[in-house]
């Protein structure tokens, strides 16, 4: 399609099938010239995303799991003796008990709040430190929240805790890799139909809500997703650095639902 990433590599973090979000901006990499390396958790995902990987040309893929950090190191090395170099990472994973995902916030245990902030938050500082000593002339890093950081999302409980987090280690990450010309960003998609997104009680009428409440009318595909990746990524979005891309069709503009939709 274009050459915007003709020469470029990168590690993609959590592909779990073709539905999942780092698939759909994997695939819109790849047709504007990306090579990429992929992490699977666990071989059972790993048959998955093998078959998936190859299929875009790509011969890397590595078992990761982020709770493990001695996989975390082993992954960078294998990139260290493969390609040296990075020039981009997509860190799409989160992670929380899908029995905390229903109810109230405040019932969250102690365990389960520490788990999900390692998994959901943690590793991508994990990943950003590892990966940006691999980018000695530059490079761009993204990762994925959801818009229940800001605002409560029935449901979204420890979730929407975890993803303020990340959102403000993404900020502190792209001042620290700032001086190196290594940009640190986050898109933030409305809700997509994924394993993940399946774990959250009523996944399915936040869906719709948000599908007849959204200025658009509609929420964003894994292809959607892929074009905001590709523009953060490539040089495209050269000055941009700290900043949250909503990707959500408006619905973050919105305070009350459309009188239309009161209605039905
Ligand atoms: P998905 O289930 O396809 O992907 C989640 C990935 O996280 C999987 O590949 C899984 O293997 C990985 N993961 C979980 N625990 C891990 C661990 N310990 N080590 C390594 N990998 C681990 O679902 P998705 O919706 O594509 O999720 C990708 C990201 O997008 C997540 O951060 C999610 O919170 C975020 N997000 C999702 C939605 C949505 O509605 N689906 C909306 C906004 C943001």
């Amino acid at each position: 399609m274009s050459d915007l990433l003709k020469g470029k590599r990168g590690l993609i973090m959590g592909v779990a099938n073709d539905h999942s979000i780092a698939w759909g901006i994997a695939k819109t990499l790849a047709a504007h010239g990306a090579t990429m390396a992929f992490t699977y958790q666990g071989e059972a995902l790993g048959r998955r995303v093998k078959p998936l990987a190859e299929s875009i040309g790509s011969s890397i893929t590595v078992p990761c799991d982020v709770e493990d950090i001695a996989s975390v190191d082993a992954l960078f090395d294998t990139l260290k003796k493969e390609w040296g170099t990075l020039d981009f990472v997509v860190h799409a994973i989160g992670f929380s008990d899908k029995n905390e995902l229903k109810g109230r916030y405040a019932d969250t245990t102690r365990e389960n709040f520490s788990r999900t902030m390692v998994i959901s938050c943690f590793s991508f500082t994990e990943v950003a430190k590892r990966a940006a000593v691999m980018m000695p002339n530059g490079g761009s890093i993204i990762t994925l929240t959801y818009g229940g950081s800001t605002r409560v999302m029935p449901n979204y409980n420890v979730m929407g805790v975890a993803k303020a987090a990340l959102e403000a280690s993404m900020r502190y990450l792209a001042t620290d890799f700032g001086p190196s010309n290594i940009r640190v960003n986050a898109l933030s998609p409305g809700p997509v139909r994924t394993l993940a997104g399946a774990g959250i009680t009523d996944a399915r009428l936040m869906y719709n809500y948000q599908k007849r409440n959204a200025p658009l009318r509609r929420t964003a595909t894994i292809e959607d997703i892929g074009g905001s990746a590709l523009y953060l990524l490539s040089d495209l979005s050269n000055a941009v650095t700290g900043e949250i891309h909503y990707i959500d069709s408006g619905y973050n503009i919105v305070s009350m639902p459309h009188p239309e939709a009161l209605k039905q």
